[in-house]
Order: C-alpha cells, then structure tokens, then sequence
C-alpha cells in the first residue's frame, strides 16, 4: 500500500508516519515528489490497518496498490525516474541513443564501431563481452579481453559503456568496465543474477525476455529496486509470435503500457526487435513517436562479415541518417535527441 501525506506534512510527521510503519515490521520507501509526499509501505504479510493509519498526523489517504509489483509501480512513485550518468540524462526530455556492434569482436572492430557511432550523435557505446547464444558452438564473446577493448574505446571516445552481464559472479568484473549493466533476454528471469545487480552501484538496462508478459518484466524490475538499485531501464526488445518474416515482433504497444505502469526509462531496441535491418529505421521512429526514452541500435562497420547479428546491425552511414530523422521525430513529440 501507499500512504499519502497530507500537501505541506511536515517533514516530523513523515519520519514519525514512516517511524511507526517499521516498528510494525514493514519496509518504507519515501518517495518526495513536488507536491506531495508518498510513503511506499512494502509488507511482511501482517496486515496493516488503514482505517487507522489514516488518523494519524500528516497521512491524506492510504492507498492499496493493487499491482503486484510495488516498487517499480507508478502508484509509488508518480515521478519519471530520471538516470544521471556523467551528464547523461536518462529518463527525462532528452531521448538517449546507445549504439554500436552486437558483440566486441576485435579491438579494430570495436573502436571502428564506437567512433563512427559518436561521430553521429550517440552518448553510450553498446557491446557484449559476454554473448549468451542460442547455439553453444556460435561465438560466444571475447569475455574479459572484450571488457578491456571497451574501456579502452570509452577512453579513446568518451562514450559510456553499456555491456552484458551472464552470470552472479561476473557482476564485480562487468561492473568495473561497465556504465550500465545489461541484462540480456534469456536472462530476465535469473533471479539469482536480478539480485546480484541489485546490489550493484550501477545502473541497469533490464532486456524483456523473448516470451516474458509486460506483468513478468515488471517483476524482474522489482527483483532489482528491491535490493536498493533505483537505477533500471527497461528494454522492449521484440517477443516471439507466429510471424516468421522477422526475427521477433517488437510490442510496439510495450512503450506507452509500461510508461502508465512504471516510472522507469523505457528503451526500445528494434535491431532484435526486428532482426532486418532494414526495418530497424521505421521502427526506431514509431518508438520515438510512441514516447520511448532511448534506443539500443546494433551498429557494424562490415554487417556482412560480423560474427552475431551481422543481419540487424546498420552501417555506419545508415546510423547518421537514422540519427537525423529520429532528431525530427525527437523534436515532433517535443523531446530533444
Ligand atoms: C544483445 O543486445 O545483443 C542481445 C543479446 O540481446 P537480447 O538479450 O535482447 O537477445
Ligand atoms: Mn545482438
């Protein structure tokens, strides 16, 4: 449930409000938004009595939160997240573009990709060190010697770095190299991994999973923000449907549902969305259009010969023209890119 303070409480009867609540044995989180303040009550089961809460001083309305998922819910925080990263806004007006190849290949190919892709606008550098592949014999990433081209590419660019995460353990490795912590589809639902970037000091782009509902994704959400990571994106990344033209169909419909659900960035990835990069143009404007806060574009200087996603990713030449575009777009839903 969440309680809401009365317009001007004092900043007394919020902590004695938020005070009497965990001496109850329930967890607060305060949420101070311009107008009002909202206390985040998440439970231990025992019930709590409202009527009663609502008597006490400063306390409006006692509100339950009917979704099943509480901290990522916009009934706990009406506020749009907003991710500060050395300068990068993400969340706010400003629509952020992450780009670059699928996967680290080489240190040539690495830098190629992560000049070209900030010479055209983008602020994150995208690339997996670690590839969890559908096949165990497909190229599976160049593991820590990826983690260490890419800091040099954030070096040599200044661009941050968003890399993939696998497994628990990696996490303090990743972390050290990485700006944001990726969490790939296959692995929306590792809760051992959702915890352990939970207690991580970095932001995290948390992939749908390929058959997971808007509801699963939003619980793998909270896995995160409840071991205290405020810092989660979400990513529609395409799901699986009966289409086989494309590699996934991206849910379109993703973006504005889970802008009324959450108060989390929302990013829209229409390499794997769509799988052609062909479509990957048109996509990334109707995700613009339908209010996203970023994109994750796969950006390749030789598609043809790259070793994962050769077929998605856009040349460099393509991705200026993209980044164009999408700045009118940007600009006709009055956000900046
Ligand atoms: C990727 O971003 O390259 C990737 C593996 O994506 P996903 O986890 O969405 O399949
Ligand atoms: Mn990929």
């Amino acid at each position: 449930m969440i309680i809401v303070m009365r317009h001007g409480a004092t900043s007394r009867q919020i902590a004695n409000v938020s005070a009497q609540i965990e001496q109850l044995g329930h967890q607060v989180h305060l949420s101070a938004g311009e107008e009002r303040t909202i206390i985040g009550v998440i439970g231990n089961g025992r019930p709590l009595e409202r009527g009663q809460i609502e008597l006490w001083d400063g306390v409006d309305k006692v509100v339950p939160i009917l979704h099943p998922f509480k901290l990522a819910s916009r009934d706990m925080k009406p506020e749009d997240t907003i991710i500060s990263l050395n300068g990068i806004r993400i969340g706010g007006e400003h629509v952020v573009v992450m780009a670059g190849p699928c996967a680290v290949e080489s240190r040539e190919q690495l830098l190629g990709a992560a000049h070209a892709v900030k010479a055209a606008g983008a602020t994150i550098l995208r690339g997996g060190a670690y590839k969890p592949r559908s096949s165990p014999y497909s190229f599976q990433g160049l593991g820590p010697e990826g983690l260490q081209i890419l800091a040099e590419a954030r070096e040599e660019t200044g661009l941050l770095v968003a890399t993939e995460v696998v497994s628990p353990e990696q996490v303090p490795l990743v972390g050290t190299y990485a700006d944001i912590l990726q969490i790939g589809a296959r692995n929306m639902q590792n809760y051992a991994l959702l915890q352990t970037v939970g207690r991580a000091h970095k932001p995290v782009l948390l992939k749908r999973g390929m058959m997971s509902t808007i509801e699963e994704l939003l619980m793998s959400a909270e896995y995160i923000l409840s071991q205290g990571n405020e810092r989660v994106m979400l990513c529609e990344r395409g799901i699986r449907t009966f289409e086989t033209y494309t590699r996934n169909t991206l849910d379109i419909n993703a973006v504005p549902l889970l802008k009324q659900l959450t108060h989390l960035p929302v990013i829209v990835d229409p390499s794997h969305g769509t799988g052609k990069w062909e479509l990957v143009a048109a996509v990334s404007r109707a995700a613009i259009a339908a209010g996203a806060d970023g994109l994750l574009v796969e950006v390749h200087e030789h598609p043809e010969q790259a070793l994962s996603d050769g077929a998605q990713s856009l040349k460099p030449d393509r991705f200026v023209e993209l980044m164009a575009e999408l700045r009118r777009v940007a600009a006709a839903v009055d956000r900046t890119l």
